[in-house]
C-alpha cells in the first residue's frame, strides 16, 4: 500500500515535468526549432532563463506569471499543461496500476496531449506524433495486452484512417475541399491501432458526440461574428424544437417541427459552407483524444 502512494506521487511529480517539456516542444515544433538544444528563453526578450524559472507550476508562481527580466505576462498554457499532464499521469495510474498498460497509457496520453494544444492552438499537428501511438499501438496489440492481437490492429489502423479520410474527401462535393485535415486521418489511424478492428467505430463514434460539444458552440460562435443570422436562428430554432419534443410535447406536430427546423438548419449550414468567407478550420484532433481517453479509460473492452 505504502508502495502504491509513493508511485502515485513520483508518477504525479514526472507527470508534471513531462508538461513542462511537452510546452517546450509544443513551443518549439511551433516554431520549427530544435527541440533539444537550444537552452530555454524568454520568448520576447530572449534571456536565457535561470534553472529556478523552469520548475513546473512553482516557477509560474514565483515568478508572479511573468518574465524575471522583460516583465512580460507568462502565457497561462504552460502551468495548465503541467498541472493537466501531471492529473492524466496519475490518472492513468490509479487506473491501471502497475502493469506494463500503464506505461503505454502514458506515452499515448503524452502524444495526445500535445496534439491537442498544437491542433487548438496553431490548427497543426505532428503526423509523426500519431505514427508513433500507432507503432506503440500495433506493438502493444502484438504482445496481446490489449487481447485483440496484431491482426486486429492493422485493421482498425485502416478502418480508422479510411473512415476519416472519406469524411475528409467528402468535402470536395460540398466545397472543393478537404473537410477536415490529414492530420485526422493519421490519429484515427493510430486509435484504430490502439483499440482494434472492433472498437474503432464506437471510439469514432465517441468523438463525434465530443466534437458536438465543442465544435457546435465554436461552429455557432463564428456564424455569429460573420453576422449569419439565418444559421443562429435557425439553430435557436432547432434547439428549442429538440427540447420541446424531449421534455413538453411528444407527439407528430412537435417531431415535423423538429424534423422541419433539422432539414433547414442542415440546408443553411452546408449552404454557408459553400461560401469561402465562412470557411473555417476546426479543430478535430481534441475530439478523437476525447474520444479514445473515453475509451481507454471508461470503456470495459479496454
Ligand atoms: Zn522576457
Amino acid at each position: 500500500m505504502e508502495l502504491y502512494y509513493y508511485t502515485l506521487f513520483w508518477i504525479s511529480i514526472m507527470g508534471l515535468c513531462m508538461g513542462s517539456f511537452f510546452n517546450v516542444v509544443i513551443l518549439r515544433s511551433l516554431a520549427n526549432e530544435s527541440i533539444v538544444f537550444p537552452p530555454s528563453k524568454c520568448p520576447n526578450c530572449q534571456n536565457r532563463l535561470y534553472w529556478w524559472h523552469n520548475i513546473p507550476v512553482l516557477s509560474y508562481l514565483l515568478l508572479g506569471g511573468k518574465c524575471y527580466f522583460c516583465k512580460k505576462k507568462i502565457s497561462i498554457q504552460y502551468p495548465t499543461i503541467e498541472i493537466l499532464t501531471m492529473i492524466a499521469y496519475a490518472a492513468t495510474f490509479i487506473k491501471f496500476g502497475f502493469d506494463i498498460k500503464t506505461l503505454f497509457v502514458l506515452a499515448w496520453v503524452s502524444g495526445f496531449i500535445i496534439m491537442t494544444v498544437t491542433d487548438l492552438k496553431e490548427k497543426l499537428v505532428d503526423c509523426n506524433i500519431a505514427i508513433f501511438i500507432a507503432i506503440l499501438g500495433l506493438f502493444y496489440n502484438f504482445i496481446t495486452l490489449g487481447t485483440y492481437g496484431l491482426l486486429s490492429s492493422f485493421g482498425g489502423l485502416i478502418l480508422g484512417a479510411l473512415v476519416l479520410e472519406i469524411i475528409a474527401r467528402s468535402g470536395y462535393l460540398v466545397a472543393k475541399t478537404r473537410a477536415m485535415g490529414e492530420a485526422d486521418t493519421y490519429v484515427a489511424g493510430a486509435l484504430g491501432a490502439i483499440v482494434g478492428v472492433k472498437y474503432i467505430l464506437p471510439v469514432l463514434l465517441y468523438a463525434l458526440i465530443a466534437s458536438m460539444i465543442f465544435i457546435v458552440p465554436m461552429f455557432l460562435y463564428n456564424q455569429l461574428k460573420l453576422n449569419n443570422k439565418k444559421v443562429c436562428i435557425l439553430s435557436i430554432l432547432f434547439i428549442l424544437s429538440a427540447l420541446i419534443f424531449k421534455t413538453l410535447v411528444q407527439n407528430y406536430w412537435s417531431l415535423a417541427f423538429l424534423f422541419i427546423t433539422g432539414l433547414l438548419l442542415a440546408f443553411s449550414i452546408l449552404k454557408s459552407i459553400r461560401q469561402e468567407q465562412n470557411r473555417n478550420y476546426l479543430p478535430y484532433v481534441p475530439a478523437l483524444v476525447v474520444g479514445a481517453l473515453y475509451f481507454i479509460f471508461f470503456s470495459i473492452n479496454f
